[in-house]
């Protein structure tokens, strides 16, 4: 019996961690080109550290953990951690262990990863175009990322996402050639509402580009059939022509899924949010480094859940963008 269950009765089953704030690319809906307040080193959490949270998390009810970032592939110990984390029991079993990347550096990483037992992996890639792409991330690295898509294709790390963060009048034409590039790697394409998450708070609803109009855009070219069963899933998932081949939208703005969430968040430096948007945090850090016993940081855990909110009000007159960024929180 799971003890993460909120006071809206959502039973918590994934644990997200970001790894580091640190990143090799600046995409500009996610991190500013300069002046980011970096995450003290000494604050990052090392891997027994996470391992410890993760096995109480796992006593607690997780079944799924996702790494994240910053960057996961530019943590030192990124090996040593899946390593730790796949041999954790879960309520059901091991652990599942994915991580979400921007691929550089991708193809020397899966042997090892791989080896470590990590389940699958989830790359951004936003546009094929290298010079949008330089625009978008204010680096010249798409070759990099194409690289580690064909790697992780590659991989036994199936089933392959691919995701995108669609911005109007930068990468929205892209949507059907993103499916079509998805679909040559065996990848299922997901498409992201630009969310106010980025570091520079310089999001505006205009430049978002809503679900309906990424699902019209790709019905002039496809059938889509929704997929039902999506659980807690982020993404709303459709069937490409008759299936199987899958592509998904998330559509955290103008269909927010907060009602089913089962996501928990613990950043690089080890504090806890119960979601993407929250402004609170809970120290666990402090109380791991304080020698807080195995109960102590399962009632931080308890406590974070039951906090929660029933959704993230960003359509609310009183909604406060977070402080931290989303190379900080962890997408
Ligand atoms: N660096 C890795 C990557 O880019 O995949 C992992 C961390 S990144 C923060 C995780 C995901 O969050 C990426 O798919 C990225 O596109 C997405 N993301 C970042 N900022 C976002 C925003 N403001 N709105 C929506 N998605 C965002
Ligand atoms: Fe880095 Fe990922 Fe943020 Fe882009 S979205 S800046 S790749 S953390």
């Amino acid at each position: 019996m799971s003890g993460l269950v909120d006071s809206f009765g959502r039973v918590h089953r994934d644990l997200r961690i970001s790894l580091t704030d640190k990143c090799s690319l600046r995409c500009t809906y996610c991190m500013p080109e300069e002046g980011v307040p970096w995450i003290p080193k000494q604050s990052v959490l090392t891997a027994e550290e996470i391992e410890r949270v993760v096995r109480v998390a796992a006593a607690e009810g997780i079944e799924s953990v996702r790494l994240t970032g910053g960057e996961p592939l530019i943590s030192p110990n990124l090996i040593e951690i899946v390593r730790r984390i796949t041999s954790i029991r879960g309520p059901s079993g091991p652990l599942e262990v994915s991580m979400t990347t921007n691929g550089i550096r991708l193809p020397e990483f899966i042997p090892g990863l791989e080896e470590a037992g990590l389940s699958r992996l989830n790359v951004s890639i936003d546009t094929l175009d290298p010079d949008r792409f330089f625009e978008l991330t204010r680096r010249d690295r798409l070759i990099d990322v194409l690289a580690g898509i064909e790697a992780a294709r590659r991989s036994t790390l199936k089933p392959l996402k691919l995701n995108a963060v669609v911005i109007r009048g930068v990468n929205d034409d892209e949507v059907v050639d993103l499916v079509e590039f998805a679909l040559e790697h065996e990848a299922e394409m997901r498409f992201i509402e630009h969310m106010p998450l980025d570091a520079g708070h310089t999001w505006v609803r205009g430049e978002m580009v809503p679900r309906d109009e990424i699902l019209a855009a790709l019905r002039k070219r496809f059938d889509l059939e929704p997929v039902p069963g999506r659980g807690g899933a982020p993404a709303e998932s459709f069937a490409i022509d008759g299936g199987p081949a899958r592509v998904g939208v998330i559509a955290s703005v103008t269909a927010p899924f907060c009602a089913n969430c089962d996501r928990l968040r613990l950043t690089a430096d080890g504090q806890l949010r119960n979601c993407l948007f929250a402004r609170d945090e809970l120290d666990i850090r402090s109380a791991l480094r304080d020698g807080a016993s195995d109960q102590a940081i399962r009632d931080i855990l308890r406590a974070g859940v039951a906090g929660k909110r029933a959704g993230h009000g960003i359509d609310s007159p009183d909604f406060v963008q977070p402080d931290r960024g989303m190379n900080a929180i962890g997408g």
